[in-house]
C-alpha cells in the first residue's frame, strides 16, 4: 500500500511531505516504481508512528474506576477494592477472560496505541495477529514486593538481554519509598529494570536509580486518582529514561488521549510527551523493529491525525487518531477516510468521541458485555455502542 500525501513525523518537532510504502509489514521510504500498489490518500494529514503504552492490566479496562482514595500505597488500595464476591466486581469477572483481554486491546487501538506492555501473564493464544493491538512479548515481569515474594528469583531468571518489569515504590508513605532500597539490597536494580510508578521517588532514589540506569513507567492519570499526587518535576527532568502508561480503568477512566493530556498538566514538554510514548519506550521495552520511529525498514505501525500544521509533538495533546495501521494492516478509520482500503471494519461509537470503524468484531464483545453488565457498561470510562 501507498500511503500519499501526508506530512511525515521524523521526531516530536519535524514532519515534511513524503509518500510512504508499506510492504510486509514494514515501511519504505524510497520509491519502489513499476509495482501497483493500493492507494490511500492522505492529504490533510500527519502521519505519527504508533504510539507505545508501556503499562496496562488489559482484562480490566471495562471496570469502573475502583476505590475512593486517597490512599498511601498500593497495598491499601487493592485491599479496598478486590472483593471479587461482591458487586460489581463479581459481574465483570464472569465475562470470559479473552473478551475483556480484547476491550483492552480495543481501548488502546482507539487512542492510537499499536504496542501495550501488558503486565500479566501474556495470553500468547490471545494475542495473535487478530489482536487489536500489538503486546509486549519477551520481558521478564514480577507484580511486586508486596505480591510476589518470588520477585528475586523472577528477576535472576529472566533473560538479560529483556527487560523486568515490575511495579515499585506506587505510593507516598515511607512503606512505598522505601520498596527501591529494598530492591537495590535484592540486587534487582539495573539498566534492564522497569519500574513502574516510582511515585515517591525523592533525591537519594532519583540518583540511585541513575547510578543503576533503571528506567520508570509514568502512569499520571492513576497515581492522581489514588494518591493525588504524580511523579515530582526533579524526577521527571532527572534524566531517569521515563515511558508513559495508561495503567487500567480501575485506577483511571481514560485512554491514552487523556493520559497524554493529564501528563502534559504536570510540566512536562509536549516533545518530551513524544517521546515518553515513542522512542523511549521503544528503548526500554527494547522494541528493535523500528517501533517508535517512521523510518525505512522500520515496522509499519503508524498513526494518522488532522493536520493543521501543529509538530508532531503537539498533536499528541488532543489526539484523536483517524487512522491507525499495525504492522501494515489498518486497523482503524475514522472521520472521511474511505474505509474500502482496508479490510472489513466495524463500527463502533465512543462517548465523546464519535464514530470508528476498527478491525475488531465489535458486536461480539458487546453481546458478551452485556450479557454479564447490561447496557450501561463503559470503557475505561465511555460509554460504547457497536
Ligand atoms: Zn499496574
Amino acid at each position: 500500500m501507498r500511503l500519499t500525501g501526508a506530512r511525515v513525523a521524523s521526531g516530536p518537532r519535524a514532519a515534511g511531505r513524503r509518500d510512504v510504502t508499506v510492504r510486509n509489514g514494514r515501511i519504505l521510504l524510497s520509491v519502489m516504481a513499476g509495482i501497483r500498489e493500493k492507494e490511500l490518500d492522505l492529504t490533510g494529514y500527519l502521519l505519527l508512528p504508533g504510539l507505545i503504552n508501556s503499562h496496562d492490566h488489559l482484562e480490566f479496562n471495562l471496570f469502573p474506576r475502583l476505590g475512593q482514595g486517597i490512599y498511601s500505597n498500593a497495598r491499601e488500595w487493592a485491599a479496598d477494592i478486590f472483593h471479587p464476591d461482591v458487586s460489581p466486581v463479581r459481574e465483570h469477572l464472569s465475562i470470559p477472560m479473552p473478551i475483556r483481554l480484547v476491550w483492552g486491546g480495543l481501548r488502546n487501538l482507539l487512542s492510537g496505541v499499536t504496542t501495550v506492555a501488558h503486565h500479566n501473564p501474556c495470553s500468547a493464544d490471545v494475542f495473535e495477529a487478530g489482536f487489536p493491538v500489538r503486546v509486549l512479548r519477551h520481558f521478564g515481569w514480577a507484580h511486586s514486593l508486596d505480591f510476589s515474594p518470588d520477585l528475586a528469583d523472577r528477576y535472576h531468571n529472566s533473560p538479560r538481554n529483556q527487560p523486568f518489569i515490575l511495579h515499585a515504590a506506587e505510593g507516598i508513605d515511607q512503606k512505598a519509598v522505601g520498596e527501591i532500597l529494598r530492591l537495590d539490597a535484592m540486587g534487582v536494580l539495573s539498566p534492564r529494570t522497569v519500574l513502574v510508578h516510582g511515585l515517591a521517588i525523592a533525591r537519594p532514589e532519583i540518583e540511585l536509580l541513575l547510578r543503576r540506569r533503571s528506567s520508570v513507567i509514568w502512569c499520571p492519570g492513576s497515581n492522581l486518582a489514588m494518591f493525588a499526587r504524580t511523579l515530582s518535576r526533579e524526577a521527571l527532568s532527572s534524566g531517569i529514561p521515563i515511558a508513559l502508561g495508561t495503567d487500567s480503568a480501575l485506577s483511571f477512566a481514560g485512554d491514552m488521549a487523556d493520559e497524554l493530556s493529564t501528563a502534559s498538566q504536570h510540566g512536562v514538554t509536549p516533545e518530551e510527551l513524544y517521546r515518553m510514548v515513542t522512542s523511549t519506550p521503544a528503548s526500554i521495552l527494547r522494541l528493535r523493529d523500528g517501533r517508535g520511529w517512521i523510518r525505512h525498514g522500520g515496522a509499519a505501525d503508524l498513526v494518522a491525525v488532522e493536520d493543521h500544521g501543529q509538530t508532531p509533538a503537539e498533536a499528541l495533546l488532543e489526539l484523536r487518531p483517524k487512522m491507525v495501521m499495525t504492522a501494515g494492516r489498518i486497523r482503524l478509520l475514522s472521520g472521511s477516510l474511505p474505509r474500502a482500503v482496508a479490510g472489513p471494519l466495524n463500527h463502533i461509537h465512543v462517548e465523546g468521541r464519535g464514530d470508528y470503524y476498527v478491525d475488531v468484531d465489535v458486536r461480539h464483545l458487546d453481546a458478551e458485555a452485556r450479557h454479564a453488565l447490561g447496557s450501561d457498561y463503559t470503557l475505561a470510562g465511555r460509554r460504547v455502542a457497536a
